[in-house]
C-alpha cells in the first residue's frame, strides 16, 4: 500500500480525498494555488504545497508543477479527483512515467474512451447500445445532411472532445443543423482545442442513468448500481438519486451488465462510470464513460455502503477486489443535491464572495461533503459548486422527507446559492413520483 498520496486538486473533493487518506493510515500532500492559500481543509493535509497563481491554467493543470510538487513530497501515488487533470491521458502517462501511480485507469484506456467518438466504437464492439448516429467525425456539410435525414431529425451535434456540455447543438432540419455544426464546431475548437463533432440522434426528453462502476487490476469488475441524473439544468446534474426511480429491475440489471462488459472490452481499471440515455420505452443507450471519480458518488456510496475512493486507491496500488458482484445489494435509498454559488434569480451566474453566516443541517440520515465555513471566501476562478448535502434513508419517499427538512434547515448568508431552486424541486410532486426528465428543470421552473 501506498504511504503517501498527492492530491491534484482543491476544495471539496481534495478534502474527501484527505480524509480517506487518513483512514487508511496514508499521508496526504496537498497543492494549492494563490487563491486557496490558507483554505482550512488544506491543514487537515499532513502537507501543502504551492502550485501557482489563482487561474487553473496558471496553477491546478500545471503538469510539471505538480509532477515537482509529488517529488518533493516523495509521494507513491497521485488521486487527480474530478475536473482539472483528472481524465487527461497524458497526465496519466507522465505520472507514471516518473514512477508514480494517478489513481485512475490505465492511460490508453483513458484516451480512447475520452474520446466520445471512439468510445461509441468500443461500446459497439461490446454489444453496449449506443444512440444512432455517425459512425466517425462529421467532415462536410451535405454527408452529415444526409446522415441526419437518415436516421431523422432532430439530432444532436456533439464534440467529440466535449464536457460539461459544452460543443453541443439541437438540430432541427438541414439549415439549422449546417450552422449548428459551425457554431459546435468552434465551440469545442475554443474550449477542448478539438474541433472534431458528431451526431447523434437527439433523443426526446430521455432520462439520464449512469452506472457506477469499479475494476481491479486483475479483470475483476463489479458495477455498484445505477444513478439517476435526470434533474439537470442545461446538461449540468442538480440532483442525484439511486436507486433509479420507476426504472423495472430488468431494465436496470441489463445497463449494469452493459456497463461491466464495456469496461472489460476496454481494458479499463479503477472507478468509472457509464452514463446512459432512457427514453419512454425505457430502452438505454450509452452516452459516454467518465474515466474518474464523479461528482455524485457519495449517492452509490451510501445504497452500497463501499468507499469509492479507497476503493479506487486500493485497486491502484494493485489490490484484488475484495468486493464480489452478489454481494453489492441496494440498501434503501440515497438522494444527492449540489449547493451552489450562484443566483438563480439571475441566470444562475456565480455569485462569488465571502460566507457570513453558515448553518449546516444534522440529525438521522444525513451526510455533508464540502471544504467550506464561515467566514470562507469563494472566489470567482473554479467551479461554483460549494457542497454536497447527501440523505440515506430505507426508502425514496423517507428520504426526500429527509432532504425537504435538511433544506429548510440549511442556511448559507452573504452569498447567493441554488437552495431556493433546490427546495421548490423537492416540493414538485412530478419530481416526487419520480416523473422527471433532463428537460423537466427549465421547462418547469
Ligand atoms: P458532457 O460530457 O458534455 O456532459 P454528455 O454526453 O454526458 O455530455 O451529455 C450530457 C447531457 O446532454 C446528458 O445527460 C443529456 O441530458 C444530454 N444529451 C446527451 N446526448 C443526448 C442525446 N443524444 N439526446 C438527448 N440528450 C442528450
Amino acid at each position: 500500500m501506498f504511504q503517501r498520496i498527492l492530491i491534484a486538486n482543491r476544495g471539496e473533493i481534495a478534502l474527501r480525498v484527505i480524509r480517506a487518506c487518513r483512514e487508511l493510515g496514508i499521508e496526504s500532500v496537498a497543492v494549492f494555488s494563490e487563491a486557496d492559500r490558507g483554505a482550512h481543509y488544506l491543514k487537515l493535509a499532513d502537507e501543502a504545497y504551492c502550485i501557482g497563481n489563482a487561474p487553473a491554467s496558471e496553477s491546478y493543470l500545471q503538469i510539471n508543477r505538480i509532477i515537482s510538487a509529488a517529488e518533493i513530497g516523495n509521494v507513491q501515488a497521485i488521486h487527480p479527483g474530478y475536473g482539472f487533470l483528472a481524465e487527461n491521458a497524458h497526465f496519466a502517462e507522465v505520472c507514471r512515467s516518473c514512477n508514480i501511480e494517478f489513481i485512475g485507469p490505465p492511460h490508453k484506456a483513458m484516451e480512447e474512451l475520452g474520446d466520445k467518438n471512439s468510445a461509441r466504437r468500443i461500446a459497439a464492439d461490446a454489444k453496449v447500445p449506443t444512440v444512432p448516429g455517425s459512425e466517425g467525425l462529421i467532415t462536410d456539410d451535405s454527408s452529415a445532411a444526409e446522415l441526419a435525414n437518415r436516421i431523422g431529425y432532430p439530432v444532436l451535434i456533439k464534440a467529440t472532445a466535449g464536457g460539461g456540455g459544452k460543443g453541443m447543438r439541437v438540430a432541427r432540419n438541414d439549415i439549422s443543423l449546417k450552422a449548428g455544426l459551425k457554431a459546435a464546431a468552434q465551440e469545442a475548437e475554443k474550449a477542448f482545442s478539438n474541433a472534431g463533432v458528431y451526431i447523434e440522434k437527439y433523443v426526446e426528453r430521455p432520462r439520464h442513468v449512469e452506472v457506477q462502476v469499479l475494476a481491479d487490476t486483475h479483470g475483476n469488475v463489479v458495477h455498484l448500481w445505477e444513478r439517476d441524473c435526470s434533474l439537470q439544468r442545461r446538461h449540468q446534474k442538480l440532483v442525484e438519486e439511486s436507486p433509479a426511480p420507476n426504472l423495472p429491475l430488468s431494465v436496470r440489471q441489463e445497463m449494469c451488465k452493459a456497463a461491466v462488459r464495456l469496461v472489460k472490452s476496454a481494458g479499463y481499471t479503477n472507478a468509472g462510470t457509464c452514463e446512459f440515455l432512457v427514453d419512454k420505452d425505457h430502452k438505454f443507450y450509452f452516452i459516454e464513460l467518465n474515466a474518474r471519480i464523479q461528482v455524485e458518488h457519495p449517492v452509490s456510496e451510501e445504497i452500497s455502503g463501499v468507499d469509492l475512493i479507497k476503493e479506487q486507491i486500493r485497486v491502484a496500488a494493485g489490490e484484488h477486489l475484495k468486493l464480489k458482484q452478489r454481494n453489492i445489494k441496494v440498501n434503501g435509498a440515497a438522494v444527492e443535491v449540489r449547493i451552489n454559488a450562484e443566483d438563480p434569480d439571475n441566470d444562475f451566474r456565480p455569485s462569488p464572495g465571502r460566507i457570513t453566516d453558515l448553518r449546516i443541517p444534522g440529525g438521522g440520515g444525513i451526510r455533508w461533503d464540502s471544504h467550506v465555513h464561515q467566514d470562507y471566501v469563494v472566489g470567482p476562478y473554479y467551479d461554483s459548486m460549494i457542497g454536497k448535502l447527501i440523505v440515506h434513508r430505507d426508502t425514496r419517499a423517507d428520504a426526500f422527507a429527509t432532504m425537504r427538512r435538511a433544506l429548510a434547515e440549511m442556511h448559507v448568508g452573504g452569498i447567493k446559492t441554488t437552495i431556493p431552486l433546490l427546495r421548490r424541486i423537492f416540493d414538485d410532486a412530478a419530481f416526487n413520483d419520480g416523473n422527471v426528465d433532463t428537460t423537466y428543470v427549465e421547462r418547469t421552473f
